[in-house]
C-alpha cells in the first residue's frame, strides 16, 4: 500500500516532472532535465562535469558519424600530449593573447616549484606544430590531416554553464596542412558542412553557416568559418563550430615555420610555408541540442543519437492478471526488443518488477526516449501495440505484424518533425532590420516571458564596426536590456532575405553602401 501511495505521488508529479518551466526559468529547467535525464552531474571542481553514460552515448554517436567521414577525406586521428611549455605556447603573438586568460598552469610537482611552468592545452595549434615542421619536409609530405579526439582547459570566468561552457571540454581537432591556399579552403568549407550535418541530420538542430567577423574570429587566423545555432526560449545564439583557415600565419619561418621547396618553381629555389586549417566541435552539442528539444516533461532525443529509440513498456497487469498472462506479455515485451535489434533498432523492454508503468512512463519520457510502445493483454488480443510520440505525446495503435519496417519509419518522421519545428522556430525568429531605430526595439520586442521574444535579427550592413560603434554608444550602460549583442556570423547563404542593391541599400548604422546580410545578436 505504502508503494502504491508513493507510484501515485510519483504518477501525479507526471505534470511538472522537471520542477520549472522552460519558458519561466530557462536555466534551471536546464540544469533539472540534466539531472533527472540522468545524464550529468556535478562535480567538485567549479566548472567541470561529469559526463553519464546517457549523454556520452550520444557524443559516441557523433565521433562514430564524423570519424567515419573525416576519414572518408583522409583525416587519420592521433594523439598529442595535453601540456605545453611556456616558450612553445608563447610563439604565437596573437594566438596566445586571445587564449592567455583562459590558460590553466601546472606550475608544481609534489612539493617542488617547476622551474618552467607547463601549460594545459587550451587548443593544440602549439602543441602540434613544431612536429609538422619537422615532419613536412617536402611537399610530397603534404597535405598533412591529423585529427585528435581529446579534451582542452579553458579556465573560462564566464558563468559555466553544462556542455555550453565548461572548464574541461571534449572534442575533436582536426589539424591539416596543405600546398595551396584553394585546397585549404576547399576543406575548411567541407569540414563546416560535416558540422552543419552533426547539428542538423544527428540532433535535429537547424544552423546558419557563414564567416565570423575580423573580430570574432580564431586567434591567430586567416578567417573563421562558424555555425550558428539558435535558443530560442532565450533568443540566443551560440556558436555551435568552427573551423579556421588559418592561413599561413603559423607556417611562417618567424613561427613555426613549415616549409617546402615550391614544385612548380622551374628554378627549384622557391618556397612555400604550408596552407594550414584548424576545426573543432566539442560536447556543446549535446548542450545545443537539449536546450533547443527539451519541453516540460524532460529531455527530448532525436532518434538518431537516442542510445534506446525505442521502449516498450508491458501494461494493463491488474490484479486479475495471473502470473501466466503476465510472463505471457512480458515474453512478447521481450521478443519485441530483440526483433527489433536484429532491424537495427535499439530497444530496451522495460520489465522492472515493482515500478507501475505510470512510473516507467514519467521515466523514459525525462530520460527523452524517442517512442514509446504499451503492450498489454488487449493489445496482444489485437495483434497490435499502442505507440507514444515523446515529441508530440501523439498515440496511435500499430500492428504487430510488420511493426519493425513501421517503427524505423516512425523513428525517420520523428527525427524530420524535430528539425522542422526547430528551424521554423529559428527562422521566425531572424528578423530584416533596415532602419537604426528598429535595431533595439527588434531586439527587445519581446520579453521572455511572453515566450514569442524577436531577439536575434538580422541587420543590413556595410561594415560590422559601424553597427557595433553606434550601437555600443546609444547602449553605454552595460545593464541595458539590450546591451551585448554582437555580429554573429554573415550567413554565407544570403538568399533568405530581401537581395541588397548595390548603392541603394544602406548600412543602417553609418550610412554607408551595404554588402552583405549580417547576423546579429546575444550570444552565448
Ligand atoms: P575554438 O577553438 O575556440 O574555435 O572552439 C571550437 C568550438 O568548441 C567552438 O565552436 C565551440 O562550439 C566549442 N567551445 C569553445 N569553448 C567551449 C567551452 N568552454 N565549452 C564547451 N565548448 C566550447
Amino acid at each position: 500500500a505504502q508503494k502504491e501511495k508513493e507510484d501515485a505521488k510519483i504518477d501525479g508529479a507526471v505534470q511538472i516532472a522537471i520542477g520549472v518551466k522552460k519558458e519561466v526559468d530557462f536555466p534551471t529547467w536546464y540544469t533539472n532535465v540534466l539531472i533527472k535525464a540522468d545524464m550529468l552531474d556535478y562535480y567538485s571542481v567549479s566548472g567541470c562535469y561529469i559526463l553519464k553514460p546517457w549523454s556520452y552515448s550520444i557524443w559516441e554517436e557523433i565521433q562514430k558519424w564524423f570519424d567515419a567521414e573525416i576519414k572518408e577525406l583522409g583525416v587519420q586521428n592521433s594523439y598529442f600530449p595535453m601540456f605545453v611549455s611556456a616558450k612553445v605556447l608563447e610563439r604565437e603573438k596573437d594566438h596566445i593573447e586571445g587564449f592567455s586568460a583562459e590558460v590553466a598552469w601546472v606550475t608544481r610537482a609534489g612539493k617542488s616549484e617547476l622551474e618552467e611552468h607547463i601549460a594545459i592545452r587550451p587548443t593544440s595549434e602549439t602543441v602540434m606544430y613544431p612536429y609538422y615542421a619537422k615532419w613536412i619536409k617536402s611537399h610530397r609530405d603534404l597535405p598533412l590531416k591529423l585529427n585528435q579526439w581529446n579534451s582542452v582547459v579553458r579556465w573560462e570566468f564566464k558563468n559555466p554553464q553544462p556542455f555550453l561552457r565548461t572548464r574541461e571540454f571534449l572534442w575533436q581537432e582536426g589539424h591539416t596542412a596543405h600546398l595551396t591556399k584553394p585546397e585549404a579552403e576547399i576543406e575548411v568549407r567541407q569540414i563546416l558542412d560535416l558540422y552543419r550535418r552533426v547539428y542538423e541530420e544527428l540532433l535535429a538542430v537547424p544552423v546558419v553557416p557563414g564567416i565570423k567577423s575580423e573580430k570574432e574570429k580564431f586567434a591567430g587566423g586567416l578567417y573563421t568559418t562558424t555555425v550558428e545555432g539558435f535558443i530560442p526560449t532565450t533568443g540566443r545564439g551560440i556558436q555551435a563550430g568552427t573551423s579556421h583557415c588559418l592561413g599561413q600565419n603559423f607556417s611562417r619561418p618567424e613561427m613555426f615555420d613549415i616549409t617546402v621547396e615550391d614544385p612548380n618553381d622551374p628554378t627549384g629555389q622557391g618556397k612555400i610555408h604550408a596552407w594550414q586549417n584548424s576545426w573543432g566541435l566539442s560536447t556543446r552539442t549535446i548542450g545545443v541540442m537539449v536546450m533547443v528539444h527539451g519541453d516540460n516533461q524532460g529531455l527530448v532525443l532525436p532518434p538518431r543519437v537516442a542510445s534506446i529509440q525505442v521502449v516498450i513498456v508491458p501494461c494493463g497487469i491488474t490484479v486479475k492478471t495471473t502470473d501466466e498472462q503476465r510472463a505471457e506479455i512480458n515474453q512478447a515485451c521481450d521478443d519485441l526488443a530483440k526483433s527489433f535489434k536484429k532491424a537495427g533498432i535499439r530497444a530496451k523492454a522495460d520489465l522492472r518488477d515493482g515500478y507501475t508503468p505510470g512510473y516507467k512512463f514519467n521515466d523514459w519520457e525525462q530520460k527523452g526516449v524517442p517512442l514509446r510502445l504499451e503492450i498489454g493483454p488487449n493489445d496482444l488480443a489485437k495483434k497490435q501495440t499502442l505507440s507514444v510520440r515523446r515529441d508530440t505525446g501523439a498515440k496511435n495503435p500499430i500492428p504487430l505484424e510488420g511493426l519493425e519496417q513501421a517503427v524505423s519509419t516512425l523513428l525517420q518522421t520523428i527525427q524530420n518533425d524535430m528539425f522542422k519545428r526547430a528551424q521554423d522556430a529559428y527562422y521566425s525568429r531572424l528578423k530584416q532590420v533596415t532602419k537604426w531605430e528598429d535595431l533595439v526595439p527588434t531586439l527587445d520586442a519581446k520579453s521572455l516571458r511572453s515566450s514569442l521574444g524577436v531577439r536575434l535579427r538580422l541587420v543590413k550592413m556595410i561594415s560590422r564596426r559601424g553597427v557595433l560603434k553606434r550601437y555600443a554608444e546609444e547602449q553605454a550602460d552595460e545593464r541595458a536590456p539590450s546591451a551585448g549583442a554582437k555580429s554573429l556570423c554573415i550567413p554565407f547563404d544570403q538568399s533568405m532575405w530581401t537581395p541588397i542593391e548595390p548603392g541603394k541599400t544602406k548600412c543602417p548604422a553609418c550610412g554607408k553602401d551595404a554588402k552583405r546580410w549580417t547576423m546579429f545578436g546575444r550570444s552565448y
